[in-house]
């Protein structure tokens, strides 16, 4: 989940639909050892891939997708959830998923 630069329709606090989008979406990547030992273990994959996935999003994600959402792990996040920027194709692509607006 980025930072939303704007109070547009594209509001990561509203939304979330990123972080719930696939358990094949929030994999580690170019993230360094120091970086991956600051997420907190019981949140990461048995696999050690990416963060764990329970009940159909990432287990960091607190709140209510669509209304009111936040990452309990947000300054230390994995790389590929700052990447994902709001309003970007992959955005569009995981809110249509959860049928939010594009
Ligand atoms: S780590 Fe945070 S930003 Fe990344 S998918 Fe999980 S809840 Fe979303
Ligand atoms: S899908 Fe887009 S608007 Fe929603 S949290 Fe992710 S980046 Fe933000």
């Amino acid at each position: 989940m980025p930072q939303s630069p704007s109070p547009d329709i594209y509001d990561c606090q509203a939304c979330g639909a990123c972080c719930a989008y696939s358990e094949d979406w929030p994999r580690f990547s170019l993230e360094t050892d120091e970086q991956l030992d600051a997420i907190p273990e019981a949140m990461v994959a048995t696999d050690l891939s990416g963060m764990k996935f329970e009940n159909g999003r990432c287990v960091a994600l607190n709140g209510e997708l669509g209304k009111c959402v936040g990452c309990t792990i947000y300054t230390v996040r994995p790389i590929v959830c700052r990447d994902c920027m709001p309003g970007d194709p992959e955005c569009l692509m995981a809110r249509e998923a959860i049928g939010l607006p594009v």
